[in-house]
C-alpha cells in the first residue's frame, strides 16, 4: 500500500488515497519518498492543459531512499539516497546516441502515456490502474520507477534540497550553463522569479555574468533575487519590461534573455530584450496550443539565436551529483528557495499557494 495524492478529474482537487503498489519488476526501483516539490508542470496537468490518462499520481521533482530493487538493477541498491529523474533516457534512440538524453524519444513517449516503459504502472486502486506522471509519481509515500529514473546522490544533503535538484535546479542552472552557455562579463535578463527563474539567476551568476536583471511582478521575490546574484530588478507591473531592460543596457538589450513563466507575451518580451546576435532561451512551459508572435524582419536582420531548454539540457546521472556538490560547497543556494513545507494531506493548500504565486517553491515532506 502507498498513500498518494491522486488526480481523478481535471480541475478538481487531488484526493489522498491508499493505493495498492505492486513489487518492482526487472529494471525497476522502489523508492520511499522523503520530499517532493510542487511544480507548475503538475499544476498544468491538474488544470487539464497537459492531457494525460486519469487517474494519475502527479509529482516529478522528488527525492527519497531506495527501498527495494528489481532484478537486474545495478546502478542503485537498497538504502541509497536518490533524486528522481523525470526524463529516464533510453540510451539507444537517436538523441541519446548523439549526446542529447534530455530529448530522449522514449522518455517523451512515456510522458504522454503516464506509464512505465512496459506500458503499465505499479499503482492501482480497486483493481484499476493508476497512472504515474513522467514515470515518477512522486506525490506518493512509495513509488516504483525505472532504474534510470533513480539517480544516486550523496547522503549528507537534506531531502527537501535534493528534491529541488530534480526539476527547478537542473532546469534553471542548466538553461544558463548548458543551453545559453552564459559567459563571464555578459549581460542577462530573467523573466519570472519562481523556482526555475531563481536558478537561472544563480546559474548565470555562477557563470560570471556581470549584469543580471530579474523581472517579476512580486516585489518581495524581486528583493530576494539580489541575494542570488541579480544586480537589477524590474517590476513588470509598474514598468514595461522590454523598455526597462533596454534602458539598463545602453539601448542595445542583453546578451542572454530567459523566459521562465510559460506565457507567449513574456516569451516575445524575452526575444525583444535580447540584443542583436544575442541568445533568447525559452524555459517556461506554455499550453500546447499557444503560439508566439515575433517580428519576421527581425529574424534575419537582428540574427538572434532563439532556442528552448528542456531539463536544462542536462544529463541527470552526471549533473545531479555535480549540482549537489556545488550546493555542499556553498555555491548554490537552495534552502531559501523553499518557501513552504506541506504534508501530503495538505497538498491542495500547496497548489493553491502555487496558483497565487506566493511561493518560490512549496515542498511536500513525507512523514516518517
Ligand atoms: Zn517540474
Ligand atoms: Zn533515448
Amino acid at each position: 500500500m502507498a498513500k498518494a495524492a491522486v488526480l481523478h478529474r481535471y480541475g478538481e482537487p487531488l484526493s489522498i488515497e491508499e493505493l495498492d503498489l505492486a513489487i518492482p519488476k526487472r529494471g525497476e526501483v522502489k523508492v520511499k519518498m522523503k520530499a517532493a516539490g510542487l511544480c507548475h508542470s503538475d499544476w498544468h496537468v491538474v488544470q487539464g492543459q497537459l492531457p494525460l490518462p486519469l487517474p494519475i499520481v502527479l509529482g516529478h521533482e522528488g527525492a527519497g531512499i531506495v527501498e527495494e530493487v528489481g532484478e537486474g538493477v545495478t546502478s542503485v541498491k537498497q538504502g541509497d539516497h536518490v533524486v528522481l529523474n523525470w526524463v529516464p533516457s533510453c540510451g539507444t534512440c537517436s538523441y541519446c546516441r548523439t549526446g542529447r538524453p534530455d530529448l530522449c524519444e522514449e522518455a517523451a513517449r512515456l510522458m504522454a502515456t503516464g506509464t512505465l516503459p512496459d506500458g503499465t504502472t505499479r499503482f492501482s486502486l480497486h483493481g484499476k490502474s493508476v497512472y504515474q506522471f513522467l514515470t515518477a509519481g512522486a506525490f506518493s509515500e512509495y513509488t516504483i520507477v525505472p532504474e534510470q529514473a533513480a539517480i544516486p546522490i550523496r547522503r549528507d544533503v537534506p531531502f527537501e534540497v535534493a528534491a529541488l535538484i530534480g526539476c527547478s535546479v537542473i532546469t534553471g542552472v542548466g538553461a544558463a550553463i548548458h543551453t545559453a552557455k552564459v559567459s563571464p562579463g555578459s549581460t542577462v535578463a530573467v523573466i519570472g522569479a519562481g523556482g526555475v527563474g531563481f536558478n537561472i539567476i544563480q546559474g548565470a551568476a555562477l557563470a560570471g555574468a556581470k549584469q543580471i536583471i530579474a523581472i517579476d511582478v512580486v516585489d518581495e521575490k524581486l528583493a530576494m533575487t539580489k541575494t542570488f546574484g541579480a544586480t537589477h530588478t524590474v517590476n513588470a507591473r509598474e514598468d514595461d519590461a522590454v523598455s526597462a531592460v533596454l534602458d539598463l543596457t545602453d539601448g542595445i538589450g542583453v546578451d542572454y534573455a530567459f523566459e521562465a513563466i510559460g506565457r507567449p507575451e513574456t516569451m516575445a518580451d524575452a526575444y525583444n530584450m535580447t540584443r542583436k546576435a544575442g541568445t533568447t532561451v525559452i524555459v517556461g512551459i506554455a499550453a500546447p496550443h499557444e503560439t508566439v508572435e515575433i517580428n519576421a524582419f527581425s529574424l534575419p536582420s537582428q540574427s538572434k539565436t532563439l532556442t528552448g531548454s528542456w531539463l536544462g539540457q542536462g544529463n541527470p546521472p552526471v549533473d545531479y551529483p555535480k549540482l549537489l556538490d556545488l550546493y555542499a560547497a556553498g555555491k548554490l543556494k537552495l534552502e531559501p528557495l523553499i518557501s513552504a513545507v506541506y504534508s501530503l494531506d495538505q497538498i491542495n493548500d500547496g497548489f493553491a499557494a502555487l496558483k497565487s504565486g506566493q511561493n518560490i517553491r512549496g515542498i511536500i515532506r513525507f512523514e516518517e
